[in-house]
């Protein structure tokens, strides 16, 4: 175990994430789940909640490149493992020799897959993308004939079939119709029972139980972030957010009234106050957009003041406290709490993106 002697660190909650998956399990039925843990686990952490997904009943991970799935295997993780972007010729043969599922992206993908199989090892193991409308890889539904001939004519191990929701997570639902309709046409031209059919991310698994075909492709809301505010409301269970974000006061100070503080010193005292240095910073992810957002310490919200720094950033206080009195930047503290949706409201971006950005630097914790 790495030492770590700075106290700003993300805490992750496998107790959460495991509540989040029996909640899919119990209401998708007899379909299973399918984890997404690429972007190290959404930013949680890849292999210990791989592991964690694994003890309670996942027995497929997705991944988004081939260098996490071998990431996977390198650790020892014998589930099954699919890559869901487009994986390059030179790693076919590892695909083969290490028993990972790899997508058919396009037809133009299955014959440059095709002329790099290796015939003494296991067969290569595919799903078949299908581009129903999100129109960023797969294959188009007039092609989906000629992709599944080829399949069948060359010694492809035909596992899986798929398609992604653009909109799934959206009041307006022409697009995801249009999309579902695009899908049962080319399920119709599917006659093999065996081969494995997922369509549902977070948001269609928890908005349209009744698509969950084989398995349903579950990313975000494992982590116990809700896709979407529109999801979000129309819920029927509960989410456990999985990480919290936390450090320390590591100096504490009286400004005096009219001075100012930080870079480009933009912000002015108004009247002498205490100000308190958080050992974070946008080298953390931490991100400068975030200046003003609000964080917990002694049961307090208090805002962060003037130009977060790389490393440090600074708070707030009504009073004076200790060095070492411990900060919550998400999760809970007292009876308050930080949603990871109030940083993506306050950064205008969606809730995906800030687990994500939050760098190798802060460690993950596991509680
Ligand atoms: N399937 C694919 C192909 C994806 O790209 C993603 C995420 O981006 C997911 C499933 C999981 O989606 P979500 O995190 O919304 O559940």
């Amino acid at each position: 175990m790495t030492e770590f002697y700075r106290p700003t660190k993300a805490v992750i909650s496998l107790d959460a994430i495991k509540k989040n998956l029996t909640a899919f399990q119990e209401k998708s039925g007899r379909s299973s789940v399918i984890a997404v843990v690429k972007a190290d686990a959404y930013g949680h952490g890849m292999l210990a909640v791989s592991k964690t997904l694994i003890e309670n009943g996942v027995q497929l991970l997705a991944v988004a490149t081939p260098d996490e799935a071998l990431y996977l295997r390198n650790q020892e993780i014998r589930a099954e493992i699919l890559v869901l972007g487009a994986t390059p010729a030179s790693f076919i043969a590892v695909a083969q020799r290490r028993n990972i599922i790899v997508t058919a992206i396009s037809l133009e993908w299955l014959s440059m897959a095709e002329k790099q199989l290796v015939e003494e090892l296991d067969s290569l193991k595919i799903h078949l993308k299908i581009d129903t409308g999100m129109r960023r890889i797969g294959v188009q539904t007039d092609e989906v004939e000629e992709a599944l001939d080829f399949i069948a004519d060359h010694d492809f191990s035909f596992k899986g079939i798929f398609t992604h929701f653009a909109t799934a997570d959206e009041q307006d639902s022409s697009l995801f119709d249009q999309q579902v309709k695009a899908l049962n046409s080319v399920l119709d031209k599917l006659d093999d029972s065996s081969v494995m059919v997922h369509v549902s991310n977070s948001a269609a698994a928890i908005m349209h139980p009744e698509l969950a075909c084989d398995a349903v492709r579950v990313g975000i809301s494992l982590y116990g972030i809700a896709p979407s505010p529109y999801v979000e409301q129309a819920m029927d269970f509960k989410l456990h957010p999985a990480l919290s974000l936390e450090t320390e006061i590591i100096h504490v100070k009286k400004v005096k009234a009219g001075e100012t503080l930080s870079y480009g010193a933009t912000y002015r005292v108004e009247q002498d106050q205490w100000v308190a240095t958080l050992p974070i910073g946008y080298a953390d992810g931490m991100l400068r957009g975030l200046q003003g957002q609000e964080v917990l310490v002694a049961g307090q919200r208090v805002p962060i003041i003037g130009r977060i720094c790389m490393d440090q950033c600074m708070i707030r206080l009504s009073k004076k406290l200790p060095v070492g009195e411990k900060v919550q930047l998400i999760g809970k503290q007292g009876k308050r709490e930080i949603f990871i949706d109030e940083w993506a409201r306050k950064l205008e971006t969606i809730p995906y993106e800030i687990p994500c950005i939050l760098t190798k630097r802060v460690p993950r914790v596991y509680s």
